[in-house]
């Protein structure tokens, strides 16, 4: 039974709904953390783009003050001949070392080929004229006539120009200041600024194809966020939608039928649909057996028409109307004979049988009860005092059909005592009719006597 109504209810069930509202928000929800860790990916990628371009810019900017100071030191020296600018200067090729603290850490940075290229050119070229300016702190030395030893071994070893050797001091201390003067030397100076300046652009270069490759990445990654969210909104109002639509209204609607006493909509979600139905299949069976209930109160279980309490209560209904009606109270004569000579059984049969004749010989709008043993009463209404004869005739057509009966029941007769209300059924109207049919027993029974006022 239970099966069968869950194969005729069709409709979305709230469970699969929920079930895959939770597994495209897990989904959402996870595809939206990803997205986020992703940009935050790509923000990191930007930052230190710009990080690792700051570090090689200072990086570079260190060669530059560490080669012009050396040109300053050597420059000095060949100006002031004063020892101190050789001790400066070694001080940082041997102490400082910013020239080699700057490529150690270029090996950390993240830079490319040619960068690196021109970076290591400059350095290489910063060497070489390093050598020329230990070169012209040497001939200075010598045209000063300074105690060798006191100088550093790159000094001391260096091995000067035959042609150089035989100069007076003052043309020694002339190509000196020529070797760190000239033009030549300028321009290798000038060269080592160039490298480092291409090294520069060639990073900058970099550092904006990465950042602008992230900031297209990190845009991508935002328009995913937007959507993801965007999605995640249009499913939270369509959960919202559906619940009004599949719970909230069926709720609203089955409280006003519970309220109403009706029956339950059949709409809303599979579980709603099949609550419904179940309900009202429990609403059909209570409302059968209450009417059930109903009609055995009405009504006489042997004849099936309606019984004493439903007479008395149609007689207090009428009581007060001003309808004209007409009330037949009807006895069958010696039933106990009846009763005693065929048994209990044929008599119950006798009473059906009249309960039936009566019922097809009356109007479908006159009341025919059983109110006692053998008793019956017929109410007719909109009944005038002209259908007398119309009613004795009904009568005598009943006790002829149970005098010469065509089946097996035993023969039998009725006695009915008749009055006319020309509005309602008053109080005495019963007795006025018992008193008319108490008549017809006096007066040999199987009759009708209507009831006169007069007598
Ligand atoms: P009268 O002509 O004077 O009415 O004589 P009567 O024998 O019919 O007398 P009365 O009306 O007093 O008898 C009614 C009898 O009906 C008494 C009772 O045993 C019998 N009776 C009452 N209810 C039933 C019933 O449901 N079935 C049967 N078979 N008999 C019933
Ligand atoms: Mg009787």
């Amino acid at each position: 039974m239970g099966n069968k109504r869950k194969r005729q209810v069709r409709g979305i069930k709230i469970q699969n709904i929920n079930i895959c509202m939770i597994l495209i928000s897990c989904i959402l929800y996870v595809l939206l953390i990803v997205a986020t860790v992703d940009a935050s990916h790509r923000y990191k990628v930007m930052i230190s783009a710009m990080g690792n371009y700051i570090n090689c810019e200072e990086d570079a900017a260190l060669v530059k003050e560490a080669s012009d100071y050396l040109t300053e030191q050597v420059r000095l020296y060949t100006v002031t001949m004063d020892p101190v600018y050789v001790d400066r200067y070694f001080n940082e090729v041997y102490v400082e070392k910013r020239r080699e603290i700057a490529m150690d850490q270029m090996s950390y940075y993240h830079t490319n080929a040619m960068a690196y290229e021109y970076f290591h050119t400059a350095l290489e070229n910063s060497d070489k004229l390093m050598e020329q300016e230990i070169y012209a702190m040497k001939l200075i030395t010598i045209a000063q006539g300074y105690e060798m030893s006191d100088f550093p071994e790159d000094i001391r070893e260096y091995t000067i120009l035959e042609e150089d050797q035989f100069l007076s001091p003052d043309e020694m201390t002339e190509k000196a200041r020529n070797l760190v003067f000239s033009s030549e030397y300028q321009k290798a100076k000038e060269d080592i600024s160039g490298n480092v300046s291409y090294f520069l652009d060639n990073i900058i270069d970099n550092t904006m194809q990465e950042q602008q490759k992230s900031v297209v990445d990190l845009k991508r990654t935002m328009t995913g966020q937007q959507i993801l969210i965007s999605v995640l909104f249009v499913e939270n109002i369509l959960m919202f939608v559906l619940i009004i639509l599949l719970v909230i209204k069926p709720l609203k609607i089955y409280i006003e039928n519970i309220e109403d006493k009706e029956k339950l909509s059949v709409l809303g979600s599979y579980e709603f649909k099949y609550l419904a139905l179940t309900y009202n299949n429990i609403y059909e069976l209570n409302a059968t057996n209450e009417a059930m209930l109903h009609y055995r109160a009405e009504h006489d279980p042997l004849t099936g028409i309606i019984n004493r309490g439903a007479f008395d209560r149609l007689r207090q209904l009428l009581k007060g109307k001003q309808a004209p009606l007409a009330l037949l109270i009807i006895d069958v004569d010696k039933f106990k004979q009846i009763n005693d000579g065929f048994g209990h059984e044929m008599g119950d049969q006798v009473l059906k049988k009249v309960a039936r004749l009566l019922e097809e010989s009356f109007r479908s709008t006159d009341y025919i009860a059983r109110i006692g043993g053998d008793e019956f009463a017929v109410i007719m209404t909109d009944v005038r005092e002209d259908m007398k004869p119309l009613i004795s005739d009904k009568i005598k057509q009943i006790n002829d059909d149970l005098q010469h009966p065509g089946d097996d029941l035993a023969k039998t007769s009725l006695s009915v005592g008749i009055v006319f209300s020309s509005a309602g059924f008053p109080e005495d109207l019963y007795t006025k009719a018992d008193k008319a049919l108490y008549n017809v027993k006096e007066n040999g029974r199987c009759g009708c006597v209507f009831y006169d006022e007069k007598e």
